[in-house]
């Protein structure tokens, strides 16, 4: 559950945006992104995962709208993640990770 969106910070009010953890604006945007971002050098099931990552309000801005936060797939850990670069084993080692895919959709929002 979240109180604000992810996004913009406004308070959120129904309970579907709430469990979203953006508002339906927010939410929209994010869908119009998906679609227009670069994705080329991801995989089908990496944008998948990086969906999922969004829909689950798993990666989230730290700094400004650059810096992501994201949490593991089993949820024990948090990487860093940015359009470039990310600090999870794949990224470390110069892969494209779905998490980078993830920050594309959403600094493509
Ligand atoms: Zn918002
Ligand atoms: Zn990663």
């Amino acid at each position: 559950m979240h109180t604000h969106c992810l996004s913009c910070g406004r308070a959120l009010r129904s309970a579907a945006s709430q469990a979203r953890g953006r508002g339906r604006h927010c939410a929209a945007k994010l869908r119009a992104a998906a679609k227009a971002a670069d994705l080329r050098d991801y995989k089908a099931h990496q944008l998948e995962a990086a969906r999922e990552l969004i829909e689950d309000a798993a990666i989230i801005p730290i700094r400004g709208r650059r810096i992501y936060r994201a949490v593991s797939s089993d949820g024990t850990e948090l990487y860093t993640t940015a359009r470039q670069a990310c600090t999870c084993p794949a990224g470390r080692a110069g892969r494209d990770c779905y998490h980078r895919a993830a920050v594309a959709i959403l600094t493509a929002a």
